[in-house]
């Protein structure tokens, strides 16, 4: 079976802004869309802005996107798996009696990002931005992108 690719957007807030959740810490901060989808570079990597800890930037996905993907991949299974069921359906013959029923496609949440108390930092070193709840990081802000503190 060949690969296959599911879209999905996010919704950004009035700043151009989607939600990150840190796996290590559980706080979450925010990163601007265009930054984040920029091809050059391509980030392999992303930093926690709180603690600093790295990891794939997938494993930083809110649970709210993570749901989402699931039900769009669930959605596709479902629309597979009619058109599998109509063409056999289609073939009926005197023998053969198949009805079927197609299966509700799973509903699709909007996702909203929801406005804080945050601050936009900018990193002198990459220049991109990171929005971070600043009483949540107290002392310290990173980089989500390289890493380094620009507080
Ligand atoms: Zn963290
Ligand atoms: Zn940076």
């Amino acid at each position: 079976m060949a690969d296959i690719e599911f879209k999905f957007q996010i919704e950004a807030d009035d700043d151009g802004y989607v939600s990150y959740e840190c796996p290590f810490c559980k706080s979450t901060f925010s990163l601007n869309a265009s930054e984040v989808q920029k091809d050059d570079p391509v980030y392999t990597e992303m930093y926690c802005p709180y603690c600093g800890l790295n990891d794939v930037p997938t494993n930083f996905y809110t649970k709210e996107v993570i749901e989402q993907t699931q039900n769009i991949a669930m959605n596709y299974m479902i629309d597979e798996i009619n058109k599998a069921f109509k063409k056999i359906t289609k073939n009926n013959n005197k023998y053969v009696k198949m009805t079927y029923k197609p299966l509700k496609n799973q509903s699709i949440k909007d996702l909203k990002t929801k406005e804080g108390t945050e601050e936009i930092f900018e990193c002198k070193n990459c220049s991109n931005h990171v929005k971070v709840d600043y009483y949540l990081g107290k002392t310290k802000v990173y980089c989500a992108f390289c890493g380094i503190d620009i507080c």
